[in-house]
């Protein structure tokens, strides 16, 4: 019996995760009686009213669960986002959900931004570090708020770290018969780290003779995607470099609203969140797209090794889409519910 913690969080992760979880009921049918689903309050409200974020305890409780669902977290009336900070860097770090697998297919020709480029051209998956890098938190500032301030971001690469990401990326290339893989760097300029990365990088593709693997200044790879993202099939890089080039992936393949995630640690606890944030803009307007939330259940039937309802999701977004129910992010008028409907008529 899948056991699935449900954190829908702030603004309107509140409102595309109660539909996401109605469209996988109807995919799941009868057997969704065998799944249990715990709510979790956690997020800005929760915070407010009892001054935690998350403790310890409820950390480390999240292991118990096959997978981990959220929405979104982040709320103006916390304006450093303290919260967001804890649960979502806190559940990265602390349960060590070292991958963040971020694909990015396009569902429909007209969805792809780029001139004379359809969906057949946006195909490829973003492995970032998730653990490491610039968002450890090291460093400090010294003289702060003086005209003689010096503010130090310390960025982490350990051995560790850098292989088994690389090692994760070239294991799904291997798993899915993808024969091309790219890890994007800074080499040339941050010499020490990223050095670190060509030279376990190097020393994998050894082991993988059989993919076609290159190394490429992450400069270089972010023209190259807007030019022709055909090339990419499997991309791996740092935090940092990863957090930037998967919003550029999901403005390829559609915008937010349609950017799924997985954040995990392989044989071990495993999260998924749609890519987007809280956005308080239209948060309680019916206006949010649900589907990045329910492509990213997709990601989770997926990793818990029933594919064929993982693929039947992605095709009932894929058809709505294509009927054009859609929210106004991807050009449409249908509101949250509409859309939610539409899906979960589509799922067979
Ligand atoms: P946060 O602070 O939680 O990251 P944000 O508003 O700064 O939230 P996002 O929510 O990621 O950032 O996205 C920016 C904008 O994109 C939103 O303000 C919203 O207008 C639009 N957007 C994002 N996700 C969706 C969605 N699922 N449906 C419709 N519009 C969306």
């Amino acid at each position: 019996m899948p056991n699935i913690a449900v954190m829908p969080g702030d603004g309107i992760g509140q409102e595309v995760i109660p539909s996401a979880l109605r469209i996988l009921k109807a995919a799941l049918g009868a057997d969704a009686a065998r799944w249990h689903f715990e709510a979790l309050p956690h997020g800005a409200d929760h915070t407010l009213k009892t001054g935690q974020t998350i403790t310890a305890s409820e950390m480390q409780s999240l292991r118990s669960f096959d997978a981990i669902v959220v929405g979104a977290l982040g709320d103006p009336r916390i304006p450093d986002n303290r919260h967001a900070k804890d649960i979502l860097l806190g559940m990265r770090m602390q349960l060590d959900l070292y991958c963040n697998f971020r694909p990015s297919f396009a569902l429909s020709d007209a969805l792809v931004p780029l001139k004379n480029k359809g969906a057949r051209d946006v195909r490829f998956t973003v492995f970032r570090e998730n653990t490491e890098g610039l968002y450890t938190g090291i460093g400090g500032n010294f003289k702060m708020g003086t005209a003689d301030e010096v503010a130090v971001e310390q960025e982490m690469n350990t051995r560790k770290g850098v292989e088994r990401i690389i090692r994760e990326a070239f294991a799904y290339a291997v798993r899915t018969g993808k024969r091309r893989l790219v890890m994007a760097d800074k080499a040339n300029a941050m010499t020490h780290g990223h050095g670190l990365w060509r030279r376990v990088f190097a020393e994998v593709c050894k082991e993988h003779q059989a993919i076609e693997a290159k190394a490429l200044y992450v400069d270089n790879l972010v023209f190259q995607l807007v030019r022709d993202p055909s090339q990419f099939e499997v991309i791996v890089t740092n935090n940092l470099f990863g957090d930037i080039v998967t919003d550029l992936a999901a403005a390829l393949q559609g915008g937010l609203g349609l950017a799924a995630s997985a954040n995990y640690h392989p044989g071990g606890p495993q999260m998924f969140e749609p890519v987007h944030g809280s956005a308080p803009d239209i948060a309680g307007k019916g206006l949010a797209n649900p589907m990045g939330a329910v492509l990213s259940l997709s990601l989770m039937l997926e990793r818990l090794g029933d594919p064929t309802r993982a693929a039947a999701l992605e095709a009932a977004v894929k058809r709505t889409i294509e009927a054009g129910i859609t929210t106004k992010d991807l050009g449409g008028t249908a509101t949250t519910k509409e859309v939610e409907e539409a899906i979960a008529r589509n799922v067979f």
